[in-house]
């Protein structure tokens, strides 16, 4: 790998317009993406939602990619790619969305700006993503800031989360 070559690992969700589609659709955009390959992406989990009951099941998948982008870069094509799901945003906390991509981690990197925290603050604590993301990471991945993927995985809360 060249310096600036990185594993990212990317968080999906969907719960409108056929959210196993978006997730299929997504993860083969993913594959087109600049700069980067797709090296693995985990099984559709389906998973009830955070935060606001009143809205269907999501599906969940993690993505992992090689890429040379930068990261805010990065955020900028999955932005794009929310776009293209004709994700609207009104304005609700964790609502229902089309499609939803997290920037979960950019191999050990710690970045905080206005736009992106990386790791995603909330993945330490989300059935939906540690475990599609023990699916495909190597078994002692390091969450910085927050130690061992296999330890984090011990104390999450799986209720609520199942194969799609
Ligand atoms: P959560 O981040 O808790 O999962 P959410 O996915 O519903 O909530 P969004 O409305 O999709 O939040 O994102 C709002 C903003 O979060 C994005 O426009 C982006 O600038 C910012 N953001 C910060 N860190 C990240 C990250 N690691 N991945 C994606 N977006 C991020
Ligand atoms: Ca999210
Ligand atoms: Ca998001």
């Amino acid at each position: 790998m060249n310096e600036s070559r990185v594993i990212a690992y990317i968080g999906l969700g969907s719960n409108l317009q056929g959210p196993q589609e978006q997730i299929d659709r997504a993860l083969q955009e993913l594959t087109e993406l600049p700069e980067s390959q797709t090296v693995a992406h985990s099984s559709l989990y389906r998973s009830r939602p955070v935060g606001p009951q009143d809205q269907p099941d999501f599906i969940n998948a993690v993505a992992m990619l090689e890429t040379d982008l930068q990261a805010e870069r990065l955020l900028d094509e999955l932005l794009g790619l929310e776009d293209r799901h004709q994700r609207v945003r009104d304005g609700r906390l964790w609502g229902p969305r089309t499609l939803d991509l997290d920037l979960l981690l950019l191999g050990e990197r710690r970045i905080v700006t206005e736009r992106l925290q990386v790791p995603h603050p909330q993945m330490t604590v989300r059935a939906f993503v540690l475990v599609p993301l023990a699916e495909i990471a190597p078994a002692d991945l390091l969450i910085p800031g927050a130690g061992k993927l296999s330890e984090l995985l011990k104390e999450v809360d799986r209720s609520g989360l199942t194969l799609a």
